[in-house]
């Protein structure tokens, strides 16, 4: 096959038939046109992924169309809505076919697990880059945000934090054999973006977020913007098999604390809907910690205060040296 041109690109591998009634106009024209519900808000967020910056060189395309819309799709699980559509710019290198049917398979694969169509965007030559913007929609006044938490809530995390770094870390040192090692490079190459979760907990958290860069460092941004501080329980991380398999305990902690890329969800809950969270259908989800007066995100470990090894991050204002 032939390298396709701009032209091709856009007819070959991202024009595809519109099964969203409420696109009225999609890919092809200068710009779409959507249907938008009476009542239902739009909920708009847009994320970036780089290569080398995000996912290492020579990442399969398949992962990179994947990655580019589950983190898209993580944020807006994170605000409870309902994924609609998504808009594309893609910064290419050059013109791949092969390349480019991988990339579409993986972006289209989740995009109808979640009924998101694709309704424009924008192809350009230069390094790879690919941004995804992602619209969706959700009830009024029952969208999620991080500004909710109050002291006396309960702090939760969904799926196992710390994974996805750890597979990182095994794709980065090529020692990805095995069914651990596999596992844990799954987890990062291929996210689960839980919007179906961000969806039941409109009616039972009282803030959440989801985790791109870090459990530590995320819950500290969810504490900011409520205006309080957390106690975290390292012992309540949950535990998992493949990392313990793999690395020593500490390192699993660290990777659990300090990791990135996990697109897990932190929410928080009143003390009085605790038990809502035991049926949630969408996710495990697992007690953490708590929210207290202040605006300190402190851990501790069997009882006693506990500090995190890996600094590093600025977000990290207990760190030493810090007042
Ligand atoms: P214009 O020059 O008017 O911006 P383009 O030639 O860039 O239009 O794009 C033509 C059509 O293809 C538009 O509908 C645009 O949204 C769509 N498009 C371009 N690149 C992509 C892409 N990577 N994925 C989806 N749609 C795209
Ligand atoms: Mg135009």
């Amino acid at each position: 096959v032939s390298a396709p041109g701009e032209f091709e690109i856009i007819a070959r591998y991202f024009t595809r038939r519109n099964d969203r009634a409420d696109v009225l106009l999609g890919v092809g024209d200068d710009a779409a046109v959507l249907e938008c519900p009476g009542q239902r808000k739009l909920v708009v967020a847009m994320d970036t992924i780089v290569e080398g910056v995000h996912f290492p060189k020579d990442t399969d395309a398949a992962d990179i169309g994947y990655r580019a819309l589950a983190v898209n799709l993580s944020d807006l699980a994170a605000m409870g809505a309902e994924p609609a559509w998504m808009t594309l710019s893609l910064s290419l290198p050059g013109s791949d076919s092969t390349w480019l049917q991988g990339f579409a398979s993986g972006l289209f694969e989740l995009a109808d697990r979640h009924g998101v169509a694709l309704v424009g965007g924008d192809t350009v030559r230069g390094p790879l880059v690919v941004t995804v913007q992602i619209a969706g929609l959700v009830e009024p006044d029952a969208w999620l945000t991080r500004a909710g938490a109050k002291p006396g809530d309960l702090v939760f995390v969904s799926g196992v934090p710390g994974e996805a770094a750890a597979g990182l870390e095994l794709i980065q040192r090529n020692a990805v054999q095995g069914d651990a090692a596999r596992h844990l490079r799954q987890r990062f190459l291929r996210p689960e973006p839980r919007v179906g979760l961000g969806r039941e907990l409109r009616s039972v958290a009282s803030a959440a977020m989801d985790v791109s860069d870090g459990l530590l460092v995320d819950l500290r941004k969810l504490c900011a913007a409520s205006g309080c501080g957390m106690q975290l329980n390292v012992d309540a991380l949950p535990q998992s098999a493949p990392m313990l398999q793999l690395m020593p305990a500490a390192e699993c902690i660290e990777h659990a604390l300090a990791g990135g890329d996990d697109y897990e969800i932190i929410f928080t809950v009143p003390a009085s809907r605790a038990q809502r969270v035991r049926d949630l259908r969408s996710a495990p989800c697992t007690q953490i910690g708590a929210i207290v007066a202040g605006d300190a995100v402190l851990c501790s470990r069997g009882g006693a205060p506990f500090e995190p090894r890996r600094r590093g991050y600025d977000h990290f204002e207990q760190g030493p040296g810090s007042p």
